[in-house]
């Protein structure tokens, strides 16, 4: 069995095939901060690529509500609850050798692969196949806090940052275009490829067969089934956007439709340039780069499962650190430090979101002068009006913002008129 390097547990694991990385990598930054669950990118995404017959219950795209909402039902605390059974008590990581090729430490606990060696069987991963039922629904449990009615936790002690007494929060997911991706060491008709361009990665409906394996051992639950057509279909990754090819885009890459159409602005999208070693090639000009390798504010997804995925999280600041370690891995409390009082780069960086639909790939900040100070968590904090500018693929300026909003008051003879 092949070993690759796994950058998000800061060491080799075993994996079906030897390495081989992209020139580039589809890759994302959510701010969980920011949503308010409008499902706009869920639509988005359905109004485009899931709106046949057969395809009823597929959301590539889908916003849940957590802890308790998932689609499909319960698929991150049962993979978790079979991770535990293969090696109880082990999921943990040492924070104490953290370094450039180790960010958050080393990973002590299995992989969904290795734990399905110690299970025994044939599957490439641990896992499991929805049933219909959990496939149902995709949004049962929507804004339910912890300590609800008939729901467990504590409830009606009033509640404080740093830390809500009930909470919840919103979840954004889509496949994440894994650096080592189940789905693709599942298939036994080799029918899952990553593309070489952009990491993105695509089901071959010609050489599929329907066995949903893949549906069974993705740890993300992301490709799914279709009845009428009698094979998986998965996120596509809008590649004519990413690849230039869809006449909108004019050429350039650009984003997918759920994150072009997002009113919340929690989204920011990129290609990452991946050295042969399989790591990020250093660019801390790169909004995503920044924000994942330079501020480290932005996490992935349930790194134990190792797939690497290339989905990142800014973490909700009003959760309780035990539920978002077990998430989203031991970088968190760093990561809600650094976004509570981000430093001048960080605020210009998410001025960017959601600023334009072509794709950055570079951005640059240009200094103004200081608007505030303050003190936050004990720490003294000061906030400039600079401004962000954001470069395409060709390096030409695309995008020009002020980090601090442009204030317009209405002239009072207006103040009725639309
Ligand atoms: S469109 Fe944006 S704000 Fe609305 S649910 Fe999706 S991610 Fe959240
Ligand atoms: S999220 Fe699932 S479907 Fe997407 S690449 Fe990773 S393993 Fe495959």
């Amino acid at each position: 069995m092949p070993e690759v390097y796994n950058w998000q547990l800061g060491r080799a694991m075993t994996y079906r095939f030897p390495e081989a990385h992209p020139e580039w990598q589809f890759a994302f930054v959510f701010n969980i901060n920011r949503c308010l669950a409008c499902q706009t990118c869920t639509m988005a995404c359905k109004a485009t690529w899931t709106f046949s017959e057969g395809q009823e219950h597929m959301w590539w795209n889908n916003v849940e509500t957590k802890p308790y909402g998932g689609y499909p039902r319960g698929w991150d605390s049962r993979l978790l609850a079979t991770l535990e059974a293969a090696n109880p008590g082990g999921q943990t990581w040492d924070v104490s050798r953290t370094g450039p090729r180790t960010p958050y430490g080393r990973y002590r606990g299995q992989t969904i692969f290795e734990a399905a060696r110690t299970l025994g069987g044939t599957d490439e991963a641990i896992g499991y196949l929805p049933s219909e039922d959990e496939w149902a629904a995709p949004n049962v449990w929507e804004d339910t806090a912890t300590g609800a009615k008939g729901r467990p936790g504590v409830y009606g002690r009033g509640t404080e940052l740093p830390v809500h007494t009930p909470w919840f929060f919103y979840l954004q997911r889509l496949c994440n275009h894994c650096t080592y991706p189940a789905c693709v060491a599942a298939c036994p008709r080799n029918a899952i490829y990553k593309r070489k361009e952009d990491g993105i990665v695509l089901i071959d409906q010609s050489r599929c067969r329907g066995y949903r394996k893949c549906v069974q051992q993705c740890p993300y639950k992301k490709p799914m089934y279709r009845a009428t057509t009698r094979v998986s279909e998965k996120c596509v990754g809008c590649y004519p956007r990413i690849e230039g090819s869809d006449p909108l885009t004019e050429g350039l890459p650009t984003e997918t439709r759920c994150m072009a159409v997002c009113p919340g602005k929690i989204r920011m999208q990129g290609l990452v340039k991946i050295a042969e070693d399989g790591s990020w090639e250093e660019d801390p000009e790169h909004p995503i780069y920044y924000l994942v390798k330079v501020a480290k504010v932005a996490l992935p997804l349930y790194p134990q499962f190792g797939t690497e995925p290339n989905g990142y999280y800014i973490p909700p600041r009003w959760v309780p650190r035990e539920y978002l370690v077990q998430m989203f891995g031991p970088g968190v409390d760093e990561a809600i430090e650094t976004y509570t009082a981000p430093p001048r780069e960080l605020l210009a960086v998410l001025a960017l979101f959601r600023a334009t639909r072509t794709i950055l790939f570079k951005f640059r900040v240009e200094k103004g002068p200081k608007v505030r100070d303050a003190v936050i968590d004990g720490r003294r904090w000061a906030m400039y009006d600079d401004t962000v500018i954001g470069y395409d693929r060709q390096g030409r300026e695309v995008v020009r913002l002020p980090v601090v909003e442009p204030f317009y008051e209405r002239p009072r003879k207006y103040l009725n008129s639309i």
